[in-house]
């Protein structure tokens, strides 16, 4: 498996005001036909890298090239996104036909993309990373500019514990240029390669993420929660949410034009240290498993944190399975995404699938079979299930797999009634 890892955080020298000042100038430009190639992949052409030129500009074609595969990039994901929030809503409506939701969902198109911050993702055709060996920096980065010829070299030194980071490595051709407002930043990445370790037939593990606790995994343990010191900073988080919000709006009344931000960046970042801090300690104690993850929809986390009166954004939450993939594909563990649909309605027993299979949050108890256990724990015991479950992953809709679970438990009630029904030899003589 190959994995790229970033080195983040390399300034460019602020000694060189000249030369980040003509920087400055091919950025704006950049930016401006990378805009309106992205607008053009995203509404009337299909996204292509290598797109002929079409756009009059006064970047060199060299540049303009970075610009078509740039946009090409954006408007990609757009699309992906797009199309992803799509199956979502079908998926939702689905759901709502089935009384599983009371609320009728929506189809809102989302905004095109607009690029606010300058970001250049340079090849080796308009930028070139050099080790330098004849003067006091670590390397020079010769970027071509809007005049032939007259590239631009600029100087790059490396903090001590990028050089630790980077030692061995090979850096990859391409880098990542992100203009912020205090100065340029330089974005280094390298590829490794890891292999997996775990084998095919290796124990399995099955996550469930959640808010309750942030991963349940099938074993019955659970990691990082929101407790005491978080749940209070986030009361505290909302309430100044509020005021802030109301500032907001009457500065816009006034025609103030830069406001506020309503977000709490430290509080983010405090959710997502807890968050990389659960997933390690996950993997400390299942070394030698492999993972089985649900595949979760954008719908499906806007739930689960509706639910617990949103004390995590959806965002958040969703920052937990990227984590636990690349904290699994870092230390070469298999993982295995597994279809979502019912896992937390599912009776791990007997396959009954019901709402009021969960009288409480916390809880999970089957109807039909008794079953109890702590819902996640419930949920975390089908995902691992999952893994493997040939006749579930052939299913193509949530109609599909409940019509699938339904049979399950059929035949679970018709192999009970032979055990259990069928009366004694003696009497039906
Ligand atoms: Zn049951």
């Amino acid at each position: 498996m190959r994995i790229t890892c970033a080195i983040t955080h390399i300034p460019l020298l602020k000694a060189n005001d000249a030369k980040l000042a003509l920087l400055d100038h091919l950025a704006c430009e950049f930016m401006s036909l990378t805009q309106q190639y992205a607008t053009l992949f995203c509404t009337t052409l299909e996204p292509d890298a290598y797109h002929d030129l079409l756009l009059e500009s006064t970047l060199s074609q060299r540049w303009q090239r970075v610009a078509v595969q740039q946009a090409a990039g954006i408007a990609q994901s757009w699309r992906s996104n797009r199309q992803k929030d799509f199956e979502d809503y079908l998926e939702t409506c689905e759901a709502y036909d089935q009384d599983e939701l009371t609320e009728l969902p929506i189809w809102r198109e989302p905004h095109l993309p607009t690029l606010k911050n300058i970001s250049i993702q340079a090849n080796t055709n308009v930028a070139l990373l050099q080790k330098s060996s004849d003067s006091s920096f670590d390397y020079w980065l010769r970027l071509s500019t809007l005049d032939k010829r007259k590239p631009l070299w600029l100087p790059i030194n490396l903090a001590l514990y990028h050089r630790q980071a980077l030692t061995g490595k090979k850096v990859n051709k391409s880098v990542l240029l992100q203009r912020h407002e205090d100065g340029w930043w330089l974005i280094l990445t390298y590829t490794e390669h890891v292999k997996v370790k775990s084998p095919k037939d290796a124990a399995i593990v099955g996550v469930d993420v959640g808010i309750a606790s942030f991963i349940t995994a099938s074993d019955g343990k659970h990691y990082g929660s929101f407790h005491g010191q978080l749940v209070r900073k986030h009361q505290l988080d909302r309430e100044k949410r509020r005021r802030k919000a109301k500032l907001r709006a009457a500065l816009k009344k006034k025609g103030v034009e830069k406001l506020p931000s309503t977000r709490n960046l430290k509080l983010a970042r405090h959710v997502k240290q807890e968050i990389n801090r659960s997933v390690n300690l996950f993997f400390a104690d299942h070394e030698g498993q492999q993972i089985a993850l649900e595949k979760l929809s954008v719908a499906t986390m806007r739930f689960k944190t509706r639910r617990m009166n949103a004390y995590l954004y959806a965002a958040q939450l969703a920052h937990l399975p990227k984590q636990l993939e690349w904290g699994a594909q870092k230390r070469g563990v298999r993982i295995t995404w597994v279809k979502s649909a019912y896992s937390s309605q599912e009776c791990s027993q007997c396959h009954h699938v019901s709402r009021a299979n969960r009288p409480t949050q916390q809880t999970f108890c089957c109807e039909v079979c008794g079953h109890r256990a702590q819902a996640d724990e419930n949920a975390a015991v089908n995902i691992a299930a999952r893994l493997g479950d040939k006749g579930l992953q052939q299913c193509a809709s949530r109609a599909e797999i409940k019509l699938l679970l339904d049979h399950r438990h059929e035949r679970w009630q018709q192999e009970k009634r032979l055990v259990v029904v069928q009366p004694p030899a003696q009497f039906t003589r």
